[in-house]
């Protein structure tokens, strides 16, 4: 085969969504053409008139962009193409490589029910292959209806595949199907072709389901006189206890993984590892990265096992590895929508925004998990955790908040180093552990017993604040029924 410059594409169905599996093909097909220096196609495959309204359409689109999957040319939509698809059918009928058939549905109904009686796999008996001109012209001239079927050639046809290596399939399992309906619209599979062809496809990367279509896919480039492209059958993806995700099973929006904190370089890492692998055990990449390394020799083709645990875990990583910067810029919405706090408020506060992330990235596994474990930051009105309260808000806790908070208040340079000095001090004036220093003065400032590093946390809520909400606690502690 000459050495054409990569040309790959992703050929959705307009759905509404994109599931994950369509999300991971996408995926590699993008990274193909990226590594190869080729470039990535978007097809919509629109055929039927009811999937070209653009709510099934654009939420796809979306869903590309959110996970950075940017095209190179226009997006061909097979809606505009019907033609071209029946002229290429003509062509097929014209050249001899196929057939009109002018069965009448009910008797092909009636060859089927027959063969799977007879558990035979059902396939066109070629009635009508070997008709005379003379039949041909009279049931012409009667107006009946017929579609144009391929005619299969003997042989054994067969494909190099560059996820599972040579692939063959017997003639006589491919029965003459259909390319033409009795309407003159092509079928699926040859405007399939028909668009690889024309959009100048070199590379075919898409779910082993489709394997079968690819049999019958390579008999119309035969027919046709095309070059037929190189084909990458990836692995499906399965859920954890293997069974086929499916509509009723585990089918998930790509964009629902958005909804629940999911970045889309990380959901773009995972799917990464669903159906190849770089062989050296590593799981967490960058985009660039991925493009750098993404070969065809390393698909995979043993199924795949979507695995959300793991999904989260390589987010988790993707999260730690921003920027306090990214990140603000990241969980401001987050943080505005969930009414924490407001967009005006934080246009002025970036920095404090920006340490507080710095500060919790090291515990958050989504994104939403800013928004739970900052609320303290923003808001002063919190409550304190009551089983924390019965342990650390005892009556001699509040004298020793109370010394600690005029200390702090006098304290000049509020650093980490000499907020943990001016503690670790009192603690041993007054003979007790520092934890029993520790453990009430988080609850005072946070109103619940666990985060981030008490020094940085103090550091960050600054000063006053800690003061102020020390003697706060003091007061809660000594008020009737405060411990
Ligand atoms: N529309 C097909 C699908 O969504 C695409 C098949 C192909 O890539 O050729 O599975």
């Amino acid at each position: 085969m000459t050495q054409r410059q990569v040309r790959v594409r992703i050929a959705p169905s307009p759905t509404g969504y994109v599931h994950v599996g369509t999300a991971r093909t996408a995926i590699f097909n993008y990274l193909y053409a990226r590594h190869y220096g080729g470039k990535f196609l978007v097809r919509i495959e629109n055929t039927d008139r009811k999937r070209s309204d653009p709510a099934l359409i654009e939420p796809i689109l979306e869903a590309m962009k959110w996970l950075g999957l940017n095209w190179d040319e226009e997006i061909v939509y097979q809606a505009d193409r019907l033609e071209t698809y029946s002229r290429y059918a003509q062509q097929i009928l014209a050249d001899g490589h196929g057939y009109r058939c002018f069965c009448p549905p009910e008797l092909l109904q009636k060859d089927r029910d027959e063969a799977q009686a007879q558990k035979r796999t059902p396939h066109y008996n070629r009635r009508c292959l070997n008709l005379s001109q003379e039949q041909i012209d009279s049931r012409l001239a009667d107006g009946k209806p017929y579609t144009i079927r391929i005619r299969i050639p003997e042989g054994e046809p067969r494909f190099d595949d560059l996820v599972s290596g040579e692939l063959t399939r017997r003639s006589e399992d491919i029965e003459d199907f259909i390319i033409a309906r009795s309407d003159g619209s092509a079928t699926y599979n040859l405007a399939v072709v028909v668009d690889d062809h024309e959009m100048g496809i070199t590379d075919v990367i898409r779910g082993n389901d489709h394997i079968t279509n690819t049999f019958k896919q390579i008999q119309i480039y035969r027919a046709l006189g095309f070059e037929i492209p190189r084909f990458a059958h990836v692995p499906l993806i399965l859920r954890p206890d293997k069974k086929k995700v499916s509509k009723r099973l585990g089918d998930k929006d790509v964009m629902a993984y958005r909804e629940e904190g999911i970045l889309p370089e990380a959901m773009f890492n995972y799917l990464c590892l669903l159906g190849w692998s770089s062989k050296d055990d590593r799981e967490f990449y960058t985009v660039p990265e991925l493009i750098d390394i993404f070969k065809a020799e390393n698909f995979n083709p043993s199924n795949a096992i979507f695995d959300e645990e793991k999904l989260v875990a390589i987010n988790r990583e993707h999260i730690v590895r921003k920027t306090d910067h990214e990140l603000a810029a990241i969980v401001a919405p987050l943080l505005v929508e969930a009414g924490l706090t407001s967009r005006y408020w934080l246009e002025t506060r970036w920095d404090y925004l920006r340490a507080v992330v710095g500060l919790l990235k090291e515990r958050v596994r989504r994104l939403q998990d800013f928004v739970t474990l900052s609320g303290y930051f923003f808001a002063f009105d919190y409550r304190y955790d009551a089983k924390a309260v019965a342990k650390q808000f005892t009556v001699e806790k509040a004298d020793l908040l109370e010394e600690l908070a005029d200390r702090f208040e006098g304290q000049a340079g509020f650093t980490h180093q000499n907020v943990e000095a001016t503690l670790s001090a009192l603690a041993e004036e007054k003979g007790v552990k520092r934890a029993e220093l520790i453990h009430p003065v988080r609850l005072a400032v946070s109103g619940i017993p666990a985060g981030p590093s008490l020094y940085e946390m103090l550091v960050v809520l600054s000063q006053p604040v800690v003061v102020e909400r020390m003697h706060r606690a003091v007061d809660y502690i000594r008020s009737p029924g405060g411990s």
